[in-house]
């Protein structure tokens, strides 16, 4: 077991149902522990370049439409396998298909507005916690 960071996103939809504290207590309950955090809202040209990847998507355009809707929490988590916990703890993509205790099965109700992101490697995970914090914005647990 190595002790590894990942990078979360309140989405829009979890942020304008109120559902930040609810989802953030499912992660520390799964021993995550956040070090850093701040509350954005995305621009269309962030959103485009943070879901690159998935740009010949049929989705990509409803996406990012999405993911500028209203703010979204950002979040550097860090724990054991963090990477793989933090997406045990978001449950599958489609809502329906997540399994009973997950954070999209408990607060998500579509395929495309799900919840929450989480990263699925570690180097994407490495990426993207660039994509949104400095080096001296992530806060060690030194306690
Ligand atoms: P995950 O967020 O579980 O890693 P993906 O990386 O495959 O899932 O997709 C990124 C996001 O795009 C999803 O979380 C969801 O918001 C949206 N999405 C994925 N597949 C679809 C789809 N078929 N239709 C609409 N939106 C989708
Ligand atoms: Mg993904």
């Amino acid at each position: 077991m190595a002790k590894e960071q990942t990078l979360s996103i309140v989405k829009p939809d979890a942020v304008g149902n109120n559902n930040i504290g609810s989802i953030i207590s499912y992660l520390e309950k799964s021993g995550l522990q956040v070090v850093a955090m701040k509350m954005l809202h995305l621009s269309k040209e962030q959103a485009g370049e943070f879901y690159a990847i998935h740009k010949e998507r049929p989705f990509y355009g409803d996406l990012v439409k999405f993911m500028t809707s209203g703010p979204v929490l950002v979040m550097a988590l860090e724990g054991e396998n963090a990477v793989a916990q933090n997406r045990k703890v978001m449950g599958a993509t489609n809502p329906e298909q997540a399994e009973v205790g997950t954070i999209r099965r408990d607060f998500a109700k579509t395929l495309d507005e799900n919840a929450v992101h989480g990263s699925d490697s570690l180097d994407n995970a490495k990426i993207e916690i660039n994509f949104f914090f400095k080096p001296n914005e992530i806060c060690a647990r030194t306690r």
